[in-house]
């Protein structure tokens, strides 16, 4: 929801970052100098409605004049939520008793880091829009989290800002030296250059708009006569003092906010977790041992004890899996939660797994059928809860993107890591651009963000050379620089990038045009993989992916099952019902299939009215039962006839598992349409997957004599 937001304060810079931030997340901001001109202008206006008012000090008058004028605002009954934003910390200490008494939405003090300023705003939003308490809470808490990482690395970040601007100062002398010595120079330039860009877009503003006077200075140097020289560099080198001296206080100031954020958020420096799992079980002592291992192995858990709690994690956190207990201590069944939880938008491929301390056959076959991945007992060890999260987790990275940042400041690519992993992107940064190659190897992306100024090679080269190698030609690329200008922009596209983000960067638009790219470049892969009728993958693409499998069960020594299945009489479907409601069979049909089955296996459409499944590391008398369970549920299914009859279907298959029925896709497939033609020899709406060779052979016999 796009909102009206108003900015009162007299300091421009102030009302800039502020605007900037929210802007970037597409809200409607106004900029105003004093609260006249907002009474005037806006408030007393009641065509217009105003969603929020940030209020900034000093306005003319102080604190008091501002408390005097909300009160009064308040006394005619003009409820806009208002946030304070006090010169200080300590201003704001002063005014807290104050402000308790006004019916202020939320204080703060400046500096404030924008970026994190407006997800504190988008929480205030988010929180009346919801109303209900629990899903209010663990927005916040995600924000909690968010902000944790995004300060632990601010706060690094000013540790080691003071000792990167005395490198500078180092390089300058040795640039005094001898003012011929350009390579000195350029080491000035991207110095600040890099400064400018990271420290900007962390928070430093002051440091980094004397970097961005440096850096300019160190670039026209080369061009200058050699007194003139002199003199650039005594501009330079007064420069570097104050930004030295401002860097101080602006570090002070930085850190101290932090620290005051920080008691509120609390951070640890807990590493980067690898994967997000969430937890369903009713027995808190179980959450709390699984907690526990997933500490010990990257993994952050997120508890629910039940259904609703846990949809309401899995609308708040990008969920990499969820292991569900099937424990009958549960209010709800764990077959129902998946359901639910698979139902819920971005999540219909989530990978599952199932617990149980029962150890059902019958739950086996439900939960193949439900979808799971894996079926573990309790109790469980460390390694196997470790492995089971490596499996899941590499399951769903599967099908979600990955982001590469090329950024010789590792500072800068740790920063929009940690904006894009919490938007549950996976991301790689790399430093070192000559080894872009064999990182895009290893690391196969499906958007690339490159800077352009790195030492040895620009990022318009290696652009170039990506352009040239067929494998990347189509690969989305964005610039991230701190170049500006009409030309920097123009050799962006011309060396074939897509886009171009300027540093610092905005973490909104960043975000937008990321996912903007990327999606467009997953749906036309999505196009040219799938059938349009039935959602399922083409042969051709299929057949890739079958080859992988095979490939895989050989290395690690693991079966797999593969299935052919055909609609029984479909052309009398066809002849009884008409075309269309053909279709609607065939299309209701990959749908179920769709929805059925884990998230790993392989799904399509063969052709006509036939279809192939593949199931990694399943041998066919579980997936026997599985398949059975869906052909009940298909038999089920109402259709309706081009003339309103209703009417049902059924199909049949034959399934096999290597390698004991093949040992080669051919083997495995003319086997399974050996089986196929069996069942529908005995009477079709069933699956075969046994060969009994005697009937088989028969059966063949007849066939061949006809
Ligand atoms: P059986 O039970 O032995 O499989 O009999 P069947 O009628 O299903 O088998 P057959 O292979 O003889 O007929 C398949 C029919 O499926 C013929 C074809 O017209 C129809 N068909 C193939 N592709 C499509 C499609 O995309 N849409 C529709 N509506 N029909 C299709
Ligand atoms: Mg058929
Ligand atoms: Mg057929």
């Amino acid at each position: 929801m796009v909102k009206k937001i108003i900015v009162v304060d007299p300091e421009i810079g102030f009302r800039k970052l502020i605007s900037s931030s929210l802007e970037g997340r597409g809200h409607n901001v106004i900029q105003l100098n004093n609260t006249l001109e907002c009474e005037r202008d806006f408030l007393e206006n009641p065509d217009v409605k105003t969603d929020l008012l940030i209020m900034g000090l000093p306005l003319p008058g102080g604190s008091g004049e501002v408390f005097r004028w909300i009160e009064s605002l308040r006394h005619k009954g003009n409820n806009v939520p208002i946030i304070y934003v006090a010169e200080n910390k300590d201003e704001l200490e002063e005014a807290r008793t104050r402000l308790a008494q006004l019916d202020i939405s939320m204080f703060s003090a400046k500096p404030v880091i924008p970026f994190i300023f407006g997800a504190q705003i988008e929480c205030q939003f988010s929180e009346d829009a919801n109303g209900g308490a629990t899903s209010a809470d663990l927005q916040k808490q995600k924000l909690k989290d968010f902000e944790a990482m995004f300060l632990a690395l601010v706060s690094k970040y000013a540790r080691v800002l003071p000792e990167k601007l005395s490198d500078i100062k180092k390089t300058l002398d040795k640039a005094k030296e001898n003012l011929s010595d350009t390579a000195a120079l350029d080491d000035i330039k991207s110095q600040s250059h890099k400064i400018k860009g990271t420290g900007g877009s962390l928070g430093f503003a002051k440091v980094a708009e004397h970097m961005a006077f440096i850096e300019l200075r160190a670039q026209e140097i080369v061009l200058l006569e050699m007194e003139a020289r002199q003199k650039a560099i005594g501009e330079i080198e007064e420069r570097l003092k104050v930004a030295l001296e401002e860097g101080k206080t602006e570090t002070e100031e930085v850190l101290a906010a932090l620290h005051s954020l920080n008691q509120e958020v609390g951070i640890d420096a807990r590493p980067q977790a690898m994967a997000r799992i969430m937890i369903i079980d009713a027995d808190k002592d179980f959450l709390k041992i699984v907690e526990a291992l997933g500490q010990e192995s990257l993994v952050e858990i997120i508890s629910a004890s039940n259904q609703k709690e846990a949809l309401a994690n899995a609308a708040v956190y990008p969920l990499d899996a969820a292991l569900i207990s099937l424990s009958s201590s549960m209010s709800e069944s764990g077959f129902e939660i998946a359901k639910q939880l698979r139902s819920l938008p971005e999540y219909d491929n989530l990978p599952l797994a199932f617990v149980s301390d029962e150890g059902l056959v019958k739950d086996r076959v439900e939960a193949a059928h439900a979808g799971a991945s894996l079926y573990l007992d309790k109790p469980f060890k460390s390694d196997s809860l470790e492995k089971a999260v490596q499996h899941l987790v590499a399951i769903r990275q599967g099908g979600r993107a990955r982001v590469l940042i090329t950024d010789d400041d590792e500072f800068f690519a740790n920063t929009i890591g940690v904006v894009l992993r919490n938007e549950g992107i996976i991301v790689k940064t790399l430093n070192d651009p000559s080894k872009i190659l064999e990182t895009m190897q290893e690391f196969p992306p499906d958007l690339l963000l490159l800077d352009v100024m790195m030492p040895g090679i620009t990022g318009f080269e290696v652009c170039r050379m990506l352009r040239q190698t067929p494998r990347w030609g189509d690969l989305p690329i964005i610039f991230l620089t701190g170049q500006t200008g009409v030309e920097a922009r123009l050799e962006a596209f011309r060396s074939g990038g897509d886009d171009y983000l300027p540093k610092p960067v905005v973490n909104e638009e960043l975000l937008t045009r990321v996912k903007v790219r990327l999606d467009r470049s997953r749906m036309l892969k999505e196009r040219s993989d799938k059938d349009t009728i039935t959602g399922l993958l083409l042969r051709r693409a299929f057949s890739e992916q079958l080859n992988a499998i095979l490939a895989e069960s050989e290395r690690i020594n693991q079966p797999f099952s593969l299935c052919l299945l055909d609609v029984d009489h479909f052309k009398k479907v066809n002849d009884t019902y008409g075309h269309l409601a053909g279709d609607k069979v065939l299309a209701g049909f990959g749908q179920l299939l769709l929805r059925r089955f884990r998230v790993d296996d392989l799904r399509g459409r063969w052709g006509g009215e036939e279809f192939v499944l593949a199931f990694r590391r399943e041998r066919k008398e579980v997936i026997h039962k599985a398949i059975e369970r869906v052909l009940e549920e298909f038999r089920e299914i109402e259709f309706t006839g081009d003339e309103g009859q209703i009417f049902h279907c059924s199909f049949s298959g034959g399934l096999v598992t290597f390698p004991e029925d093949g040992s080669t896709i051919f083997e495995l497939l003319q086997k399974a349409d050996q089986r196929l033609y069996v069942a529908k020899k005995a009477g079709r709406n069933r699956i075969i997957f046994q060969s009994n060779d005697n009937d088989l052979e028969e059966d063949l016999e007849k066939l061949s004599a006809h």
